[in-house]
């Protein structure tokens, strides 16, 4: 969930030895590209964990714009506290996808997967398509995954590469010609990474190169919460995107468009 540095840095301190060489090796193997064609940017949207005001606040700004958005859940934070505040709830889930938004798989507990075994892994990837099964409907199946913490090791990257279409890390960049699908990076607009973050550049970099860039928030909102970004400047962010002429659609959408147009 968080860029390099900071709090993911805590994280990966707190990881065992083992744990550091797998994230080292999973990050340096790719599974499957991404075939982005030259000339041709994308944006995605997307909100992890998700806190509330992100659907609350998030939402509407979406809407009024005509967008949708890729939101990333762990069924456990339903109706919970998590990080100080309200998460998303039960009835939001079918709202979400009434909307047309993407939502993707963020694990069932939000847990690293550095700590977790391969077994443990399949278990939590399955908890969560149970729980949206039966938030959603037996037919639905997240088409793509966020890594918590962004922390990604060997065994989870092997399993998410096999059950999704493409996986979202928290690495900062843009997925250019060639990008690990596995490992798709992201451009921060939560309140923390504001004052290093150039999003103006990276939305410029994308409509020029023909990338694909993905914007990461958690909340939407003005309480000043690290992992929030306040609704202006999602806002600002949309509206320099579309400006830029980018085409903005949920991460599965764009990887359907992007291996489509391959053939
Ligand atoms: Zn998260």
């Amino acid at each position: 969930m968080f860029p390099a540095g900071l709090t993911m840095g805590a994280a990966m301190r707190r990881s065992s030895l083992a744990g550091r060489l797998s994230f080292a090796a999973a990050t340096r193997m790719a599974f499957r590209r991404v075939p982005v064609p030259p000339g041709r940017g994308f944006l995605s949207l997307s909100f992890d964990d998700i806190p509330l005001s992100a659907w609350t606040e998030g939402g509407p700004i979406l809407s009024r714009h005509g967008l949708r958005a890729s939101y990333y859940l762990s069924g456990d934070l339903c109706g919970k506290v998590f990080e100080n505040r309200e998460q998303y709830r039960q009835d939001d889930i079918a709202d979400i996808i009434a909307a047309g938004h993407e939502i993707g798989s963020h694990l069932f507990h939000h847990v690293s997967t550095l700590t977790l075994s391969p077994n443990q892994m399949r278990r939590e990837i399955a908890l969560n398509d149970a729980f949206l099964k039966q938030a959603v409907g037996q037919d639905f199946m997240a088409r793509s995954f966020a890594y918590p913490y962004g922390e990604i090791s060997v065994a989870a990257k092997w399993l998410c590469n096999r059950r999704f279409l493409a996986s979202r890390s928290v690495m900062p960049g843009l997925n250019s010609n060639g990008a690990d699908a596995g490992q798709l990076r992201i451009l921060p607009i939560d309140n923390i990474f504001a004052a290093e973050t150039d999003i103006g550049a990276g939305i410029a970099a994308a409509a020029r190169d023909g990338a694909w860039a993905i914007l990461l928030a958690h909340g939407v909102d003005n309480t000043g919460h690290a992992f929030s970004c306040p609704p202006s400047r999602l806002e600002a962010v949309i509206e320099r995107a579309m400006a830029a002429g980018l085409e903005i659609l949920p991460v599965a959408e764009v990887m359907d468009r992007l291996t489509s147009s391959r053939s």
